[in-house]
């Protein structure tokens, strides 16, 4: 375990958590997918000890199965946390997230104001309606973040590292230690940062949460979401998985091994395809602004040089098409031959979304507007594609 906390973050996503798992005499070269959804003991007392949780084991595949436990070892590992467990979709595990961070603590949440839509309609939705109070605060003004939670006195403040659509990146250390003087604990979606460019645990978040379906998979083929906790949230995390059931299933397991080990590869070709897709737009006449990490004069650019590594700014870039309303941004969209139209990223081929009508449809125009999504954005998510034929789609479809 040492070993493995000394290693590089790109040799962890190679060897990681799969390499141990004895099966006969052998080690496998790669996890087994293991289906069972049962196990057979020598004897019952050894069941029942395993059962007991005094000797290792696998009993039932809603508790642990050795598919999901390499995978979760695997991401554990890469976002340098105590444990994580696997979930069927990232939602799963925002869901038993909060809900861990909330037990023993005051049943009160302080969500960021711009979060993935479906958090938010579970925070309103669900989590709400059973008693838990909601409330919103821009958690890129660290002021309004101390003085909401003096007021809220939340037991849980929920934030993404890297905002949609608009790419903003909140002070991940100064809105920790404000939770933590509150008594209230972090729980970081990190599915747009990947461990690769921040890992929230290092900076006091107590739970981090990814949608494994997006870059941590990465090919576009799996449903999946997991929870990495720090020491004092690993155990509640597992007990409330254990009782209601979000666990993935071990083929999805076995995708997301295949697709962490090029996780590096694909983050760092696809983040460096970005950095030319958002230099090619600023100057292009019919591009109005470009929201890029690395821009300098990105509102939050001293908070991104102190929180990401120098030179990799992730795959998304945002750009509002000058005078362009709706149908203007529909034309621009059906003309794109190579950059696939679709609601999700971080799968290997480029991805382009229309806010207005994915992520941020159910939000009025003049929400959206106040927020500063106006009906000109896009969101793109760069591929590992060759570049030049990104851009030379980008252009054929503005001209
Ligand atoms: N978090 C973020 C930032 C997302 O973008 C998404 C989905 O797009 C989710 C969570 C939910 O993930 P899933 O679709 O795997 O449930």
């Amino acid at each position: 375990m040492e070993e493995e906390v000394a290693m590089k973050i790109e040799t962890k996503a190679v060897h990681a958590g799969d390499r141990k798992r004895r099966s006969g005499a052998a080690i496998p070269s790669a996890t087994p997918i293991h289906t069972a959804s049962s196990y057979l003991y020598e004897s019952t007392a050894q069941l029942d000890r395993v059962l007991g949780r005094e000797e290792p084991g696998f009993s039932y595949s809603r508790y642990d199965n050795p598919s999901n436990a390499a995978l979760e070892e695997l991401v554990a590992s890469l976002e340098n946390g105590h444990d994580a467990l696997a979930c069927s979709s990232g939602m799963a595990a925002l869901h038993i997230g909060l809900l861990a961070a909330l037990t023993d603590r005051r049943k009160s949440i302080l969500a960021a104001s711009a979060l993935y839509g479906a958090t938010t309609a579970m925070l309103m939705n669900v989590l709400e309606p059973l008693g838990i109070a909601v409330n919103f605060v821009d958690v890129c003004d660290l002021d309004a973040v101390r003085q909401k939670i003096a007021e809220c006195k939340p037991g849980a403040v929920v934030m993404e590292t890297i905002s949609n659509p608009l790419l903003r990146v909140g002070d991940l250390d100064g809105i920790a230690e404000l939770a933590h003087a509150a008594g209230a604990a972090l729980v970081v979606d990190n599915t747009f940062a990947t461990p690769l460019l921040l890992r929230p645990l290092e900076h006091g978040a107590n739970i981090v949460v990814h949608s494994l379906t997006k870059f941590l998979s990465g090919h576009g083929d799996v449903l999946g979401g997991i929870i990495v906790s720090d020491p004092d949230h690993a155990e509640v995390v597992r007990a409330l998985s254990r009782t209601l059931g979000p666990v993935l299933g071990p083929f999805e397991s076995y995708l997301t091994m295949r697709g962490i080990k090029t996780l590096a590869l694909r983050v760092e070709r696809q983040s460096n395809n970005a950095c030319r897709i958002a230099t090619w737009l600023g100057s292009h006449p019919k591009v109005g602004r470009v929201y890029y990490l690395a821009d300098p004069q990105h509102p939050d650019a001293a908070v991104i040089r102190r929180l990401l590594p120098e030179g990799l700014y992730g795959a998304l870039v945002s750009f509002e098409l000058k005078d362009a309303g709706k149908p203007e941004v529909l034309r621009f969209m059906d003309r794109l031959k190579l950059i696939v139209r679709g609601t999700s990223l971080g799968d290997v081929h480029s991805l382009m979304l229309y806010p207005a009508i994915a992520s941020h449809r159910d939000i009025s125009p003049k929400q959206r507007e106040r927020a500063g999504i106006r009906d000109s954005l896009v969101r793109l998510c760069a591929g590992i594609e060759a570049v030049d034929d990104i851009i030379a789609d980008l252009e054929q479809a503005l001209d």
